[in-house]
């Protein structure tokens, strides 16, 4: 593949295939893709994962499984904690973007120490303008793990003008708060660093507008609410 400065990508019978050895992890590939989609990836087994995380053990009680929505690969997620679980006493935390219906998979979030969900927004015209896709499952898992005891964290990232953050932030406290979820909320003040181009030029939020809204959560009850 041209693009690579490194031939770290090559194709096979019409897949990319992605040499670790020669990849500098220069990022042209993400940049050139019009989806920003990476070709760095690898096929490993669950012993495999395992094997990577092997020599880091004396030095970590737990593991964190993110995505794309890992939970797209759910038997291998399964597999995965339970084995991080039984065979090396590791806890595992799922980050998720909520599009996975966890409710039916019961196996995974029993094995699961806890689930970090993002909750872009509220109402469900903002969340699709954002995204692109519906929130109805987000808020599903967002009530179904805070009621089982299962949420660890929930994050909503602030962009000025793209959604309703007060109401984001009110109706999610107010989702915890009636589960009687311990569960941190952390409101993350949005970036341009590492973001696709057309997000670029979005603004960042005040600091001062971001301890606002968690002075709200806080103010309905939340204990634990973080800004970042
Ligand atoms: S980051 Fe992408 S383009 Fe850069 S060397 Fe690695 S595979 Fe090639």
């Amino acid at each position: 593949v041209p693009a690579c400065p490194a031939w770290a990508l090559s194709q096979k019978e019409g897949q990319v295939v992605w040499n670790s050895g020669l990849c500098t992890d220069c990022g042209t590939c993400i940049s050139m893709c019009p989806h920003s989609a990476s070709p760095k990836t690898r096929l490993l087994s669950v012993g495999a994962v395992l094997n990577v995380i092997r020599p880091y053990l004396p030095f970590i009680r737990g593991i964190t499984v993110s995505g794309g929505e890992c939970g797209l690969q759910a038997p291998f997620m399964t597999a995965l904690v339970r084995r991080a679980r039984e065979g090396h006493q590791l806890g595992t935390l799922i980050d998720t973007n909520g599009s996975t219906d966890y409710s039916q998979l019961p196996e995974l979030v029993d094995m699961a120490e806890g689930f970090m969900l993002d909750v872009k927004a509220w109402n469900a015209e903002e969340h699709e303008g954002l995204t692109g896709a519906s929130n109805r499952m987000v808020l599903r898992n967002l009530d179904f793990l805070a009621r089982i005891g299962k949420l660890y964290e929930v994050r909503t990232v602030v962009v000025p003008g793209q959604f309703d953050a007060e109401q984001t932030v009110r109706e999610v406290s107010r989702m915890l708060l009636s589960a009687a979820s311990g569960a941190r909320y952390k409101i993350i003040g949005f970036r341009p660093q590492g973001v696709r181009p057309q997000f670029q030029n979005l603004p960042r939020p005040e600091l001062s507008y971001l301890e606002r809204l968690a002075g709200l959560a806080r103010s309905m009850g939340l204990r634990d609410v973080v800004v970042v």
